[in-house]
């Protein structure tokens, strides 16, 4: 059996005992499920406060705008053209996913949904004749189809439908984010399906570290990490196509990412990418982008951005094994420095 589990970062928390402060700040957990995963919260607070109230909040309003799982959520209300007036979160995530676009040549690209949706990983079943309706489905694919004007959604074709899977979880990592920074909290760490965003170092000095899973070979195989890295003030996401991808009558594999150029799921040596950047949203995004690239185009990418790093997984020619290259600025650490 191959790797059939998500290869993504798991969540070392790898806590180096506190030393003895004047006065300690209590560390409060938070779980839950929202999107359809799960996210873990922590973070120190001189009064021990737990918000998950305001958090779950958050994420009832958040949900109400980019829910793709919600069939009244704004941008469900968008994609079937009943609504055109945007909130402010969609006017964020939008944005960002458009300048993505740009910058990755239409690799990121949140037009894919009726792809995504046609090739079973949206709402329907994927259809039997994917492969034919790809060309017709192009029509009305690409960024320059759909536009912000004056805070409404316009579109060239009213076809286009809009998925922000790839984007909206590192979002909400970030929003979280700042919402403890609004309480008061600086030292988090926010996880939401993978994506994470990082507040300030933890009150011992010591920043966060998180465990860099390796792919297991059975697919309840317990996770393991040879490197770890360490991470302040920053987003962190992990694309892969373990998560969800499906095998055909031939044993050819689909990922659930899409190359917009082409239309068809990518298939191509890169197992999964770890991105670092400045915020989670923008992690999210580009490591979707990178797994449309491939390891050539997002190395190249990645090294010529002084604001992104990156930790790339590809299989190598021999059977299950695989490879690694951490892009030039960043550091890993393995347990020798612990
Ligand atoms: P992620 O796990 O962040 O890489 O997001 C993957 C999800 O993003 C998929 O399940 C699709 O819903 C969507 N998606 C697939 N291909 C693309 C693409 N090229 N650009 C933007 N979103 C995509
Ligand atoms: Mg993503």
């Amino acid at each position: 059996m191959l790797m059939k589990r998500l290869i993504f970062l798991f969540f070392a928390l790898l806590m180096a005992g506190c030393g003895p402060l004047d006065r300690e700040p209590e560390m409060i957990t938070i779980r839950g499920v929202v999107f359809g995963t799960y996210y873990t919260i922590i973070y120190y607070d001189d009064d021990g406060q737990n918000y998950q109230e305001p958090i779950d909040s958050l994420f009832r309003d958040f949900n109400r705008s980019l829910s793709f799982y919600d069939e009244n959520s704004l941008l469900s209300r968008i994609n079937r053209n009943e609504e055109t007036a945007v909130d402010d979160y969609f006017a964020v995530v939008f944005r960002r996913s458009q300048e993505i676009a740009e910058e990755t040549d239409g690799a990121f690209d949140v037009t894919v949904f009726p792809l995504v949706d046609t090739w079973g990983f949206g709402y329907s079943d994927r259809s039997e004749i994917a492969a034919e309706k790809v060309d017709s489905i192009l029509d009305f694919v690409g960024y320059e189809k759909v536009w912000l004007d004056d805070g409404h959604i316009r579109k060239a074709d009213e076809r286009v439908q809009l998925d922000f899977n790839a984007i909206a979880k590192g979002y909400a990592a970030d929003l979280v984010g700042k919402l403890l920074e609004s309480k008061g909290v600086t030292s988090y760490l926010v996880e939401l399906g993978g994506d994470l965003c990082a507040g300030a170092e933890k009150p011992d000095g010591t920043q966060w570290r998180i465990g860099l899973e390796v792919p297991a070979a059975e697919a309840d195989a317990p996770q393991e990490w040879e490197y770890y890295v360490e991470i302040t003030t920053q987003g962190l996401a992990t694309s892969g196509d373990y998560r969800r991808y499906y095998e055909d009558e031939d044993g050819l594999r689909y990922s659930h990412t899409i190359d917009p150029s082409t239309g068809f799921p990518v298939g191509h040596h890169l197992m999964s990418v770890s991105v670092f950047a400045p915020d989670g949203m923008s992690a999210d995004a580009y490591a979707t982008a990178f797994m449309v690239m491939g390891l050539d185009q997002a190395t190249d990418f990645v090294e010529n951005r002084e604001d992104l790093e990156a930790y790339f997984v590809f299989a190598t020619d021999e059977p299950e094994a695989f490879s690694y290259y951490a892009s030039s600025g960043l550091e890993l650490l393995t347990r020798d420095d612990l």
